[in-house]
């Protein structure tokens, strides 16, 4: 083979390969465009899209190269493309001056031309138009050459539809998803909040003359608490959709906030040490219910991606003009690629799930990166590697801030 005809077969996988890298369709017709003239020789080329191929009327100008002498008119019912189309072969005309296929509009300006079909088995999605100014005598490998160049952007074209789809697909699903999520929260809510008032009545009753009876009262309560948590973070899911997530923002010390939490979560979580420590004393204004949210979320996570006996670390210092929490724990840690994908709502790691005896629904990074965002702050989750642990820290600037 010519090193001619290699050069021109792998500048056109290039154009391939380029193209599957596009997210924008008419970028792939442009790549393949522009491919096609040069690959040919050409002086000039346009493109005529049409996904229904049954449709005459269809036909829309979708790239048109620079310099391009004349404005091409739309393709007549019974015309050339036409015929182009039902083939699915590519039509390289000589000598269009002494051919049938020459328009008037078209007559000054080329010589030469040839209609290259855009095809996917039985599919046409347009064609290519790669126009000579001077006589051009087409070559058989020329002709190769250009129904290379109508199926391969064919394919491409397919798959970048294909992607479309599928990404149309699970945002509709997601959208189903939100709106089973937010029917039965609401639905939900009632019955656990009934639940809990009876739970502290019968506490009250009975707790303290049988103490078998209060332990589980005890444990019915704890769980019931997790499963307002999750109706809750549910039901916030659809606010947040919805805009409808609403904050209660006044002053507030943010050491204190958190030696309290740490406080609490102290005795809610015994199998993993929390140590804390704080710098500086911060005053902000927020809406100090939600922040605590955010750090009861990221220390629960800590411990439940730890195994027992772990240490947890939580600290408070300033950066810059915000003052920064961190969370650090020692546990299975985040591969890079789900690091990417934690923050969205109902990601769950798959390799994380099966290390966990209490899976959540993925919902909690979620929130809790809107809740900060609305706050004028930022979550993020720090590198460290795998097996190693993770740090989540969050910023939120300040108002006031001294030395502890
Ligand atoms: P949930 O914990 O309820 O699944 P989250 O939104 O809080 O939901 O967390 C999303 C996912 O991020 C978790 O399923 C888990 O895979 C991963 N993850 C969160 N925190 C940690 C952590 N500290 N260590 C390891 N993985 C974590």
């Amino acid at each position: 083979m010519h090193d001619h005809l290699l050069n021109k077969i792998s500048y056109l996988n290039q154009t391939t390969v380029d193209s599957l890298r596009e997210t924008d369709e008419k970028k792939i017709i442009r790549r393949f465009a522009e491919s096609s003239i040069r690959i040919m020789g050409a002086d000039f080329g346009f493109v005529w899209l049409n996904r229904k191929s049954t449709d005459a009327n269809n036909f829309q100008l979708v790239y048109k190269s620079r310099g391009i002498p004349y404005t091409p008119k739309s393709p007549r019912p019974r015309g050339t493309t036409q015929k182009v189309i039902k083939t699915r072969k590519p039509l390289l005309v000589a000598d269009l001056l002494n051919s049938s296929y020459l328009r008037k509009d078209a007559n000054k300006h080329l010589k030469s031309l040839a209609i290259i079909p855009i095809v996917y088995k039985s599919q046409v999605y347009g064609s290519f138009y790669v126009c000579f100014k001077k006589k051009h005598v087409f070559t058989d490998e020329e002709k190769s050459l250009a129904e290379f160049i109508g199926t391969d952007a064919g394919q491409v074209i397919t798959i970048h539809l294909f992607h479309k789809k599928a990404e149309k697909d699970s945002q509709k699903l997601l959208k189903q998803k939100d709106e089973f999520f937010n029917i039965a929260s609401h639905e939900l809510k009632t019955p656990v909040a009934a639940i809990k008032g009876f739970v502290q009545l019968l506490n009250q009753k009975v707790g303290r003359r049988d103490p078998e009876s209060a332990y589980f009262l005890d444990k019915i309560n704890t769980h019931t608490e997790k499963l307002s948590r999750l109706v809750n973070d549910l039901l916030d899911i659809s606010r947040i959709e919805t805009g409808k997530l609403k904050f209660k923002k006044s002053p507030f010390e943010l050491c204190e906030l958190l030696e309290e939490v740490v406080e609490s979560m102290r005795v809610a979580l015994p199998h993993n040490p929390i140590f804390f420590t704080c710098h500086n004393l911060f005053w902000l204004k927020g809406d100090c219910n939600h922040i605590e949210r955010v750090l009861i979320n990221l220390i629960t996570n800590a411990s439940k991606y730890s195994p027992v006996g772990s240490k947890i670390k939580v600290s408070l210092e300033k950066e810059g003009a915000k003052a920064k929490v961190s969370i650090e724990d020692f546990g299975i840690g985040i591969s890079e690629k789900d690091r990417q994908k934690i923050f969205n709502r109902f990601f769950q790691s798959k390799e994380n799930i099966s290390n966990t005896a209490l899976p959540g629904l993925g919902l909690g990074l979620y929130i809790s990166k809107e809740i900060l965002k609305r706050h004028k702050g930022e979550l993020r989750v720090e590198s460290k590697s795998k097996s190693k642990g993770s740090v989540f820290s969050f910023t939120l600037p300040y108002d006031k801030y001294r030395n502890n």
